[in-house]
């Protein structure tokens, strides 16, 4: 694909990460758990970060979470990035319970964005080899609304 003109490094696939590059290329958002304490696991590992375990399963997210933090680009020394701007970074925290950092779409203005704001992840193809998770503000639900 065509038109991505930002870079990709080129270590960012690894043993462990396989398989969460090539399911985000179908649109799955995968995660671990581990089979032996429970603990969500994000990034992959080989290892439970919590107990050591090696006994870690893979699990699709639903996919929805909230913002934890973000910061607006407003300017860039990036070639890549110039059309991009303004663009949103944050840590989203997903339902399943694991913090994932990713590109927030789906705003208007900047100062809409909002720690707590509800998102859900969708997917940005980025070349043959790449889909990258990124995260739309979704509306908020009328009975939120007082
Ligand atoms: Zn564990």
């Amino acid at each position: 694909m065509n038109g991505y003109k930002n870079s990709i490094p080129n270590n960012i696939k690894g043993f462990a990460t396989n398989k969460f590059w090539s399911d985000l290329k179908k649109e799955k958002f995968m995660y671990q758990t581990c089979d032996d304490c429970g603990s969500p696991i994000f990034y992959a590992r080989v290892v439970c970060p919590d107990c050591m375990s090696e006994n870690l399963s893979w699990n699709e997210a639903i996919g929805r979470g909230k913002i934890y933090s973000f910061t607006v680009i407003h300017r860039t020394s990036l070639p890549g990035y110039k059309e991009d701007v303004p663009y949103a970074v944050g840590l989203i925290d997903l339902e399943e319970g694991i913090r994932v950092m990713g590109n927030i779409i789906g705003w208007d203005a900047p100062e809409t964005l909002r720690i707590e704001q509800n998102v859900s992840v969708t997917y940005k193809r980025v070349s043959d080899e790449f889909t990258f998770p990124v995260f739309s503000v979704v509306e908020e639900e009328k009975s939120n609304e007082y």
